[in-house]
């Protein structure tokens, strides 16, 4: 029997607009293959929603997006904000807005180096062959949403680290339960040899751990965590760590991965889920037809797996993907300058290769 799912698109600028349209291609090709009923509708954000309304997030797409059952992101930015950090209404602000409406308090950002990209990495290939990594990023709390202060002679400043019992629970019940769908590992990662914050995140976590006997439970300091990372990356199965740590460690962890064009991330709350690469609006390749859609189209794949529970048809995403690349087809943040046969093209005709 096939499922009945409503998704809300958002491409928003930049190369968004370019590679979301081949995330979308892909979730009706599953649908069309294994009997499920997608419904699309689109919806504005960014730039192009400020230009057309100007609001950076109309209701409009905020009414639609709590009415879908996934949302597919692409990405939001434009080159004159940049330059003009005095321009109030902002892009950005659409996108903290959303997170913030719907709860998103987990950000899951899956690291796996395809085979294919081995050669292509700067780090050593048995360093990396077979690293898999599921990173739950908490994005609600800690010294971001922590009180701010200045004294008034301005020399002194501190940031205040905050944790709830509740936001570490919540997110570490989601991680153990992505555990077991994976090798049953998980490590929590903090500094709890000096910082308070992280002496409640490990209590708490050792709290849920008992409801997850037959997940292995590692705890790690911080700093060991980002050498073990380039070290040893294959140790790792999932990885639950808070805000800060997690916001430094996903991007040191992308490089494992090759290019930010191959990496996709879901955001999950209680509500509905939101799926996007982790790059953004790239203007400078921007309308060139050159961007990698790779990133939109395992977030699709994501969104299969997490939102609606479709293993093997987020998997049949991801051998897609893997049959393009061990043909030789890339394009140009992946083309590997050692391998001759590479076939190095544009967006259109790659997503068309996985299709
Ligand atoms: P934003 O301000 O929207 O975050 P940015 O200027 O920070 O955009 P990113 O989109 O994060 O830029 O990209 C950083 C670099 O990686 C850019 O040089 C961009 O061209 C490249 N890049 C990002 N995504 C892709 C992709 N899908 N394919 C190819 N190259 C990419
Ligand atoms: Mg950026």
């Amino acid at each position: 029997m096939g499922v009945e799912k409503k998704i809300l698109v958002i491409p928003g600028d930049g190369i968004g607009q370019e590679v979301t349209a081949w995330g979308q291609k892909v979730l009706t090709t599953i649908a069309a293959n294994f009997n499920h009923t997608f419904t699309f509708e689109e919806g504005l954000m960014g730039h192009v929603a400020i230009e057309a309304t100007g609001d950076p997030l109309p209701d409009e797409t905020l009414q639609k997006a709590r009415s879908a059952d996934a949302i597919l992101f692409g990405a939001i930015g434009h080159a004159k904000y940049d330059n003009d950090p005095t321009l109030k209404v902002r892009p950005e602000q659409g996108l903290l807005k959303i997170r913030k409406e719907l709860g998103l308090y987990a950000n899951l950002r899956p690291i796996k180096l395809f085979d294919e990209l081995l050669e292509a990495s700067s780090i050593k290939p048995e360093i990396l062959r077979g690293a898999d990594i599921l990173f739950f990023r908490e994005l609600t709390g800690d010294v971001y949403f922590g009180e701010k202060k200045r004294t008034e002679d301005r020399n002194t400043a501190s940031d205040l680290m905050i944790y709830h019992r509740y936001e570490v629970e919540r997110i570490a019940r989601k991680a153990y339960e992505a555990a077991r769908t994976r090798r049953s590992k998980l490590c929590s990662v903090d500094k709890a040899n000096v910082l308070e914050a992280s002496r409640l995140w490990r209590e708490v976590v050792q709290e849920i751990a008992k409801e997850y006997p037959d997940v292995e439970t590692e705890h790690m300091f911080i700093d060991n965590a980002a050498m073990q990372l380039i070290k040893d990356p294959k140790r790792f199965d999932v990885v639950l760590t808070g805000n800060l740590f997690g916001d430094i460690l996903t991007d040191e962890a992308s490089q494992i991965a090759g290019s930010m064009g191959m990496l996709a991330s879901a955001s999950v709350g209680d509500q509905v889920g939101f799926y996007e690469p982790i790059h953004g609006s790239a203007h400078d390749i921007a309308g060139k037809g050159i961007a990698n859609p790779l990133a939109s189209i395992l977030s699709a794949a994501l969104m299969l797996d997490i939102s609606f529970g479709l293993k093997m048809e987020s998997q049949r995403v991801i051998k897609a993907v893997e049959a393009t690349l061990r043909q030789g087809y890339r394009t140009m943040d992946i083309a590997n300058k050692h391998t001759v046969n590479d076939f190095i093209m544009g967006t259109d005709a790659m997503g068309a290769k996985v299709l």
